[in-house]
């Protein structure tokens, strides 16, 4: 085979995701997982019986249609007008793709020539570097930090240059459960107007917003065009393993998203598609009660996160917390995220990996909430005799 290494350039450095290595961790030590985000307890018994009922009644088990099939097409399209008054023809401007992620990384080989740039706020979920590196394209962070997170707008428009293609923009944030506000978002908006920007939007979190309502930048002025927004029932309906996501878009950015991702699956979750299509019409009460149940989760972790010595950093979003460490005499997370499962029987995440500006990030941990209470319990009460040792 020669000297040459076996695994491109483009995803040199890349290994293996820290999801699974902390999942694998977790499994192997007996440790309570609050590093990968998916929920321990299942969605709706109803949205499960559909998919149980597809697959009985020989719905969705042969391949499904390219763009999805036309119930969850209608049913995104539904939604999109349902909670933020957006209109999409399920026909031209809807696309179903297996999970975000694939929505992802279809958006960025179809829409990136090598040499464009995309800006994007780091610390970054994991697949965006490299969807955007295997697209050979360039990514520009701009580093959120903390206490806030909030994004600095004056370096967005000093990091925009000729060869800026795309903003890539995830509200609520991953990891830091950062929400944008309007205000921020308009200012994006009109930036992304004034330099022909596309925006690539991943609002998989959309339904996990405390307090203040999400806003999609699809909605503001001149921004229907040029923006492909994101979204996966996989956060929303608490089934991260079905792996149904969406893309809404103008008809001509969907069209370029599609030719790229019926290159890479061509399609997937044939019943599961239908089960969705349900789940996505299930009354304004299900939203609603989904959300206060991880309100009261957060609020759980994030306090005994503070008690336990870590510095908590309240997400306004998503089912993530992240933690300074430092308080407890640490610095580095990566290294204390790898000893922590031996240590006190606990997985969680070190944001670093997430920034190409490690430095940035080193001390940062992130905790998910998306538990049941009693789990959150005992996690903290693990954590608890860090700091006493
Ligand atoms: N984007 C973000 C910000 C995420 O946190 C996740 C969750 N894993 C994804 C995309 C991927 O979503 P999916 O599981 O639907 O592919
Ligand atoms: N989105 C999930 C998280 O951030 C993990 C998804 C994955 O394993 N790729 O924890």
């Amino acid at each position: 085979m020669g000297t040459r290494p076996l695994l491109n350039r483009r995803l040199a450095g890349m290994g293996t995701t820290i999801f699974a290595e902390m999942s694998a961790l977790a499994t192997a030590t007996g440790s309570i997982n609050l590093g990968q985000g998916f929920p321990d307890t299942d969605g709706p018994a109803s949205v499960a019986q559909a998919a149980a009922d597809a697959v009985l009644n020989g719905r969705g088990n042969q391949y499904p249609p390219g763009p999805g099939i036309p119930e969850l097409r209608t049913a995104i399209a539904e939604h999109q007008q349902r909670f933020y008054g957006l209109s999409y023809d399920p026909d031209t401007e809807v696309l179903v793709t297996a999970g975000a992620t694939e929505a992802i990384a279809a958006a960025m080989f179809a829409l990136l020539e090598p040499g464009d740039e995309v800006i994007a706020f780091e610390p970054f979920y994991d697949s965006y570097a490299a969807c955007i590196a295997m697209a050979g394209a360039t990514r520009v962070p701009l580093t959120l930090r903390p206490p806030s997170f909030r994004p600095d707008l004056d370096a967005l428009r000093a990091a925009i240059t000729p060869r800026t293609r795309l903003l890539l923009l995830n509200t609520p944030h991953n990891p830091t459960g950062m929400v944008l506000t309007p205000e921020e978002l308009a200012t994006i908006a009109e930036l992304a107007c004034e330099h022909d920007l596309l925006v690539v939007t991943d609002e998989v979190y959309e339904h996990l917003v405390f307090h203040t309502g999400h806003h999609p930048i699809a909605a503001l002025p001149g921004m229907r065009e040029r923006t492909v927004s994101i979204s996966s029932a996989g956060k929303t309906f608490s089934f991260t393993g079905w792996k149904v996501g969406w893309v809404t878009a103008a008809p001509e950015l969907v069209a370029a998203v599609r030719t790229a991702k019926q290159y890479l699956t061509y399609v997937s979750a044939g019943p599961f598609q239908y089960a969705v299509a349900e789940a996505l019409r299930l009354p304004d009460s299900y939203f609603a009660d989904f959300r206060a149940d991880l309100l009261r989760k957060r609020d759980l972790l994030a306090d005994g996160l503070s008690s336990a010595g870590f510095q908590v950093f309240e997400p306004a979003g998503t089912y993530f917390i992240t933690t300074d460490i430092t308080p407890l005499g640490e610095k580095d997370g990566i290294e204390f995220c790898r000893s922590l499962p031996a240590r006190c029987g606990v997985v969680a995440i070190p944001n670093a990996v997430f920034y190409d500006d490690t430095e940035a990030g080193r001390s940062l941990v992130r905790f998910t909430f998306c538990k049941q209470e009693a789990v959150l319990n005992e996690a903290v009460e693990r954590l608890s005799k860090l700091r006493a040792r």
